[in-house]
């Protein structure tokens, strides 16, 4: 069980269960670290006459405190990276010290007779606003100082996470929402576990938790008010359970069930890294999806047999100041680690809900319908010509392919590849050798693009499907959105066409064709997707060995005979019943 070490029950409290869907397997045992939205306006509390001074010293102690964590910051980077970074913190500092936010937040509390925390707030919002509003790109810009002096402050206030320091000691993150930039700042390396309020199995906390191999569980509502940061849970990411303070009983069964699941989990284990043959002799390649350079021994370990989707955007989201030497040094220790194995990286899919605030300062009205993917890219050719640049520079360390996200059609992909081009061509007159045979592919993730991936085809040398998004824009269902989730649906009969379709446009092309979003790793589906004709899955690193043991019981003819059927069918539910009929015949033993 993750994090058993040190910790031990608590006879003497009650245990207490929230249920919620379970995304990604696995047990941890810690404590938890609640994260709050610490942007949720304070109240106008009224304060009584004679307290002011009690509210102003509430705010001086909560300056103070964050005062020592941003130095504490600025000297752990000034001793990493030099200068840059710490003129951040500089800047943080004078922010936070400004005498005259002081003495306004003072009048208001005085003169209104209200709390602090509000007074405080609405006055940095103010300073916020005023600043998003300013022409100037640079000062727009330092909105998000502001903002980051204020959370920081606004969270000391509220006397959040004085006692429990972030991660000095693992924990299970417990929060309302875990957006893509939220999951880059959390220290990864003493995270066990996700709970979340909101959420879905293709949100990306969830993806990021199954990457991780970390057990996640979301749609707990109500969670983050019941618990405390420092209070003892156990997360069962496949149950779906969160039990607070677990008596000894329940360690117990926890732990004999972990034994049996991980007996079990050897069988599939074993044959991991075997290439995964159908029972026919069908190859059907293997691949893993990854986020985050720390996956890349994750990644060789799991039995994957390339990288079918590196999601660049997060290594952006941690660093966007990053220069193309660095990206190239990053992305080039994951290709020379898993050389000679293909790492297929995805160009930026920032946008919708990966934020880069400093991109997207106005809020767009609808982000998943906005800039977002190769829009954003060919927005930004600055950062595109950055990300290419260094991509190419690292295909020198082994077998890269690069993919644009979000394609909605194929102008957009000669575009992408014109940028491409003249990166390539800038850098062989700069002397840096380009490997010719980098690929180049196209995620098929909007309907448009599975009408028209003939045309697409034409112009890339591999499409890989993207139904996480495929499947919200076809049946127009949020993936993220709890009260449609039961329209969220893989088998629904137009998902399924869209992708036989495109099936039939790479194989009339000649190109390969793969799927990478997370119905790849459905075992329920393994006979239809094989049957639909696809022989490339990416998936999460954890579903790998189970993903092949499946492939090596399937005969592809059966399949077929299945994929042909099921086009015919009305029903979702029927569909998956008729795969899952197949699954079952031939590898019952990964349902148990
Ligand atoms: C997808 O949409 O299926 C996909 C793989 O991309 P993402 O989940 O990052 O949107
Ligand atoms: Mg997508």
């Amino acid at each position: 069980m993750k994090g058993e070490r040190g910790m031990t029950s608590t006879p003497t409290s009650h245990e207490k269960i929230w249920t919620g869907t379970a995304v990604s397997d696995g047990v941890a045992h810690a404590v938890v670290h609640v994260l709050k939205d610490h942007f949720d306006e304070p109240d106008e509390e009224p304060i009584q006459p004679g307290t002011e001074d009690h509210e102003m010293a509430r705010l001086n102690a909560a300056l103070e405190v964050t005062r020592q964590e941003i130095e504490e910051l600025q000297r752990v980077m000034d001793g990493e990276q030099g200068s840059a970074e710490s003129e951040i913190f500089e800047t943080h500092l004078l922010i936070l010290q400004d005498s005259t936010i002081l003495k306004q937040t003072e009048k208001i509390v005085r003169e209104k007779l209200v709390c602090v925390d509000w007074a405080y707030y609405k006055l940095m919002c103010k300073h916020m606003d005023a600043l998003r509003g300013l022409s100037d790109a640079y000062l727009r810009e330092r909105f998000l100082d502001v903002k980051d002096v204020t959370h920081r402050v606004m969270r000391h206030l509220r006397g959040e996470l004085l006692n429990h320091p972030m991660f000095d000691e693992p924990v299970i993150v417990v929060a309302h929402d875990l957006t893509p930039s939220d999951t880059v700042q959390l220290d990864r390396t003493k995270v066990l576990g996700f709970a979340v309020e909101t959420g879905s199995s293709v949100s990306h906390a969830a993806i990021i938790a199954r990457s991780l191999a970390l057990p996640a569980v979301v749609k707990m509502h109500g969670i983050c008010d019941e618990l405390h940061s420092g209070d003892t849970v156990l997360l069962d990411g496949e149950g779906g359970l969160l039990i607070k303070n677990p008596s000894q009983d329940t360690l117990a069964r926890y732990r004999l069930r972990e034994e049996q699941a991980e007996r079990r989990e050897d069988v599939f284990q074993v044959e991991r890294h075997k290439p995964s043959l159908t029972v026919c002799g069908s190859s059907i390649c293997v691949g893993a999806n990854a986020e985050f350079i720390e996956e890349v021994e994750i990644v060789e370990d799991s039995g994957a047999e390339e990288v079918g989707l590196f999601r660049t955007e997060f290594l952006h989201l941690e660093n966007p100041d990053a220069t193309e030497d660095q990206l190239a040094a990053a992305y080039g220790r994951v290709v020379s680690s898993l050389a000679p194995k293909r790492v297929v990286f995805r160009t930026l899919d920032l946008g919708g809900d990966k934020i880069d605030e400093r991109l997207a300062l106005e809020p767009e009205p609808n982000p998943f319908l906005g800039w977002r993917g190769i829009r954003l890219s060919l927005g930004r050719v600055d950062l595109f010509k950055r990300q290419l640049r260094a991509l190419l520079r690292a295909a020198a360390n082994g077998r890269v392919g690069i993919m644009f996200p979000m394609v909605s059609g194929v102008q957009e992909v000669l575009d992408a590849k014109a940028v491409l081009n003249d990166c390539a061509d800038e850098l062989t007159a700069e002397g840096v050798d380009v490997p010719d045979e980098i690929e180049v592919g196209a995620m098929i993730e909007i309907p448009s693009a599975a009408l028209s991936a003939d045309l697409i085809s034409a112009e890339v040398d591999f499409l890989s499907l993207g139904t996480n998004d495929l499947i919200q824009y076809t049946i127009a269902v949020d993936r993220l959105n709890d009260r449609v989730a039961g329209l969220y649906q893989p088998t629904h009969p137009a998902v399924l066409r869209l992708i036989s379709m495109s099936v039939q446009a790479a194989r009339g092309a000649g190109i390969r064709i793969g799927m990478c979003g997370e119905m790849a790793s459905d075992l329920t589906l393994t006979p239809l997707m094989i049957g639909l004709g696809l022989n490339e899955l990416s998936v999460a690193t954890t579903q790998i060995a189970r993903v092949k043991h499946a492939v090596r019981r399937l005969r592809v003819s059966e399949c077929e005979e299945l994929a042909k059927n099921v086009l015919t069918c009305t029903s979702p539910a029927k569909i998956r019943d008729l795969s899952r009929a197949v699954a079952d015949r031939c590898y019952p033993e990964l349902f148990e």
